[in-house]
């Protein structure tokens, strides 16, 4: 690290909690989908703010509908009427046909979080308090809050917060016998994200969600899909679920649906919506007028022709991302749309990270050998040719794994 970057870095080291493991860069400025840090390098930044930039950065539209909001009106909580959240809930649901209810919130965390108390409450308004265990996937990742922790299935993020929220169940992802038997009559709902990304980018396999949604309604269960990380074009349409044909009963989402202002928000059935009943949930800035301006551009954008765009892109890239696999250091390629995983063989995945980084990319490392790929769905042919061109480079230079 060198000179700005180093300088930031070393303030930031000394005042602020050390629960990050930052790389050595310090973004100062974006634009599209390339970023520059302190020091004035510049990069292809092909994680995107953790999936969320789904525009790039600073898209004119998005800060056109920022700057008019911000003159208009900030906040006003949730005692009053909100035009702005209505219009994006309106918008929401026309292109979301099972969904008649939406719920605003600020992150992925506080959506799931709304998702998993409005499923116990539903079964608790029907007469059915006992059903109330959330049934969800080893390996999964749902946020950070307790609930969610604990929801996810990964045990390194529930380590030292123990006492844990009570009432929860993890199967194998994938694995229809296991759901089955995991739904009986205690089950309020089952939680599954269409394409595991947090840990590395994994699909839900073949007929999944469609054994899921099956198994769901046979025994009275809510089919909870996270669309945090899968939704708003990430896939190549809308929401990711729609590849499956499949309708949940409730959804969460939140990164793209801001472009990168934090906004998060759950969809559901009129069935299951109506229970979040008057005081029973809230948040001070949920539907808040700036994310909700913000989210209304990103969802008009997206519907002005981008996502077609991205899949044409993202095919591109993918086939691109295959070819490396002639140097022998890939071993495969997994995702969909602008949601993509390198996996690597015979080095690591952080050695080769590192060395995208220095000509000029920015990916994500997931463990030892996944590499993560979130660009903008607006990116251009020639931007994902030259990704792939130094993703190459760097698998080339990196040290053989001993
Ligand atoms: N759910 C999924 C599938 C995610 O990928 C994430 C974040 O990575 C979350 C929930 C949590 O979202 P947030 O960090 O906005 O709370």
């Amino acid at each position: 690290m060198t000179g700005n970057n180093e300088a930031v870095a070393k303030r930031a080291q000394k005042v602020l909690t050390p629960n990050y493991r930052q790389q050595p860069v310090a973004i100062a400025r974006g634009e599209g989908v390339r970023v520059w840090d302190a020091d004035g390098n510049e990069y292809l930044d092909f994680l995107g703010g953790v999936a969320v930039n789904v525009l790039g950065h600073c898209h004119p539209a998005l800060v056109k509908a920022l700057e008019e909001q911000a003159r208009t009106v900030w906040h006003v909580s949730n005692h009053y009427f909100i035009p702005r959240q209505v219009e994006l809930a309106e918008a929401l649901l026309e292109v979301t046909p099972w969904a008649s209810r939406a719920f605003f919130c600020n992150s992925g965390a506080e959506a799931n979080e709304a998702m998993l108390k409005l499923a116990r409450k539903y079964h608790h308004d029907l007469g059915h308090p006992e059903r109330n265990v959330i049934v969800s996937c080893d390996d999964s990742f749902h946020g950070r809050s307790l609930f969610t922790v604990t929801v996810g299935g990964q045990e390194k993020y529930r380590q030292g917060f123990e006492p844990l929220v009570p009432g929860v169940r993890h199967v194998k992802f994938g694995d229809v016998a296991a759901l089955e038997a995991a739904l009986d009559g205690t089950a309020a709902a089952f939680i599954v994200e269409p394409i595991m990304g947090e840990s590395g980018v994994i699909p839900a396999p073949e007929g999944y969600l469609q054994a899921a949604r099956e198994l769901t309604r046979q025994r009275g269960v809510l089919l909870c899909l996270d669309e945090v990380q899968t939704g708003m074009g990430r896939t190549g349409r809308l929401w990711a679920h729609e590849w499956a044909g499949v309708t949940p009963d409730l959804m969460s989402s939140a990164k793209s649906l801001g472009g990168g202002f934090p906004i998060g928000a759950l969809l559901a059935s009129e069935e299951v919506g109506q229970h979040l009943t008057p005081g029973s949930h809230g948040s001070t800035y949920g539907g808040n007028p700036l994310g909700c301006a913000v989210a209304l551009a990103v969802l008009a954008e997206l519907s002005g022709g981008v996502l077609e765009g991205s899949r044409e892109v993202g095919a591109r890239l993918r086939a691109g991302l295959e070819r490396l696999a002639a140097g022998g250091r890939v071993a495969s390629v997994r995702g969909r749309g602008m949601l993509l995983a390198v996996v690597v063989k015979g080095v690591s995945a952080a050695e080769v990270m590192k060395g995208a980084r220095a000509r000029g990319l920015l990916v994500n490392a997931i463990g030892d050998d996944v590499l993560r790929l979130a660009p903008p769905l607006n990116l251009t042919a020639a931007e994902a040719d030259l990704a792939v061109e130094r993703l190459a480079a760097a698998l080339a230079a990196a040290p053989a794994k001993s």
